[in-house]
């Protein structure tokens, strides 16, 4: 799928955790081809995050980009990146939170660390994330010029905030968690005009995913809970996420956007449960 360069985020930054890799990298670089600077944040990955650079570079050149090596559940690393983007490009705009593990066990045979490091990443990293952008929207002030909207924070959630998921407790419970995180930040900020929302992305072809999608046969199973019948794509959720940046979405605040091909529609129920 080739997607235009239209500049609808021109004179903003965005920040992409985890813009590394699958989803991550997709909305980094749809984001760069709508014009917004991108910090590109990464954790292990540097190579491929300085290739997304160089790439939303190429394609816009209203776009600038840096990537940023940050761990998103330390305190400090979360902050000096925020202070990186703001020194580099004058504010933060929008926040795509975005970086998230698995560390899958049932749940009698979980380590403390599985636990642990999936909360850390997946939860503290968020609130961590979402508090810096929070703390600098405020701080810069409305800018009527370039949005409606103080700043939109965009939380990457899963569909599995709402489908309970064995084998996978620790994933499941932060998305769950995320949810009220995000309403929560909605709620207390809408005054101040800054929008929060999450995505909720079905099953989507990435690094993470892969061993459900690698063989025809994994991936024929998969569809069997997809009622649109097909795996999603990072571009599905890279287009979502910049709609939810720009001012086209301003009446949408305290939502969760599934991008989902209907899988949280029970289909197991389709031929009468
Ligand atoms: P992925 O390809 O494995 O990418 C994960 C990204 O998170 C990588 O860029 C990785 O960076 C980064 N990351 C991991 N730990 C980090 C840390 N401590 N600090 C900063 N960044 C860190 O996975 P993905 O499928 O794109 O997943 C992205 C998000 O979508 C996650 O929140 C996931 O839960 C959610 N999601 C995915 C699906 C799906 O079907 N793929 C479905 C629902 C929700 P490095 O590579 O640089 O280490």
């Amino acid at each position: 799928m080739t997607q235009q360069a239209n500049n609808r985020l021109a004179g903003q930054t965005c920040i992409v955790t985890g813009g590394s890799s699958g989803i991550g990298k997709e909305i980094a670089l749809s984001m760069g081809r709508d014009g917004a600077n991108v910090v590109v944040n990464y954790y292990s990955s540097e190579e491929t995050a300085q290739e997304v650079v160089k790439e939303i570079e190429a394609n816009n050149t209203v776009a600038k980009a840096f990537a940023y090596k940050a761990d998103v559940s330390k305190e400090d690393e979360v902050e000096a990146m925020f202070t990186k983007a703001v020194d580099t490009f004058g504010t933060v705009d929008i926040l795509v939170a975005n970086a998230g593990i698995q560390k899958d066990a049932k749940l009698h045979e979980m380590s403390m660390e599985q636990w642990q490091r999936v909360l850390d990443v997946n939860l503290t990293g968020q609130f961590l994330c979402a508090r810096a952008a929070v703390r600098e929207f405020l701080r810069r002030g409305m800018r009527p010029d370039i949005s409606r909207a103080l700043g939109k924070i965009i939380h990457i959630s899963s569909v599995h905030e709402i489908i309970p998921w064995a084998g996978h407790a620790n994933y499941a419970a932060t998305k769950g968690a995320v949810r009220m995180l995000m309403e929560s930040i909605a709620q207390g900020y809408g005054r101040q005009k800054i929008r929060c929302n999450s995505i909720a992305p079905g099953a989507i072809r990435t690094p993470i995913n892969k061993s459900a999608w690698e063989t025809p046969e994994a991936l024929e199973k998969l569809k069997e809970l997809i009622p649109y019948d097909r795996i999603g794509e990072t571009e599905d959720i890279g287009a979502a996420a910049v709609w939810l940046a720009t001012d086209e979405s301003d009446y949408v605040s305290g939502t969760t956007l599934f991008v989902d091909g209907g899988m949280t529609c029970y289909p197991g129920f389709a031929t009468n449960g």
